[in-house]
């Protein structure tokens, strides 16, 4: 099995040779050509197994095939993560799927100053990467504005419960267009999260590694 034959476009497919990613990792394998078709996806991986390239292709993949509806450059896409070191390696490895298309993709989290982050929103992002509480701040401030939003994820799920997001969480999902696509990954899948999955999931597939 290769990149190619998932059905990813030629921008992401040069970034992917020059970073020597050969062979899609499983759950990429499993999740990619589901993602593509528009499929909410529930994916069952841990850190280190290729998760955040499992959602990251597919997803840049749809934002650069369409173009955008809202010419301010509203975020297209959100990305949920647990803790400020998450944030910046799924901003990190994006950016490198991301290099020779023209998306901007940037993160907000905890524990960084404000004034940046506004400065960031007034530029414009497509993609942008969160922990919830500091989205949640954002939100009040009504710097982020979440209604253009096609794609959420959720990354390591199991992790933001475990740390008390779920509210935050909640807050956030409440306040995106019912009209997306949306993948959690999670280590587990205790209780609150198939709940949560109910709850604002649209007949996801599983995928399992
Ligand atoms: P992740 O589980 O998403 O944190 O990825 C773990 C590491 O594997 C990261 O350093 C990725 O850059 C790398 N990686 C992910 N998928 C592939 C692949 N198909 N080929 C080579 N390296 C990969």
């Amino acid at each position: 099995m290769t990149f190619e034959t998932l059905g990813l476009a030629p921008a992401l497919l040069r970034a992917l040779s020059e970073q020597n990613y050969t062979t899609p990792t499983p759950i990429q394998a499993q999740a990619i050509p589901l993602a593509l078709a528009g499929h909410d996806l529930l994916g069952g991986a841990q850190t280190g197994t290729g998760k955040t390239a499992a959602f990251g292709l597919p997803l840049i993949n749809r934002l650069a095939k369409q173009t955008s509806a809202n010419g301010f450059r509203r975020p297209r896409a959100l990305i949920l993560v647990p803790t400020r070191e998450l944030a910046v390696q799924v901003t990190d490895n994006l950016r490198g799927y991301a290099k020779h298309l023209r998306m901007n993709i940037s993160a907000i989290f905890g524990g960084a100053g404000m004034g940046p982050q506004v400065e960031m929103f007034r530029r414009g992002v497509d993609v942008l990467v969160a922990t919830p509480g500091r989205l949640i701040d954002h939100l009040e401030r009504g710097t982020a504005k979440l209604d253009s939003v096609e794609i959420l994820v959720l990354d390591e799920a199991d992790r933001m419960l475990d740390m008390g997001f779920l509210p935050a969480m909640k807050r956030i999902l409440g306040k995106l267009p019912r009209d997306r696509q949306t993948m959690m990954f999670s280590a587990t899948f205790e209780a609150q999260l198939k709940q949560l999955a109910v709850e604002f999931m649209r007949e996801p597939k599983q995928v399992q590694v």
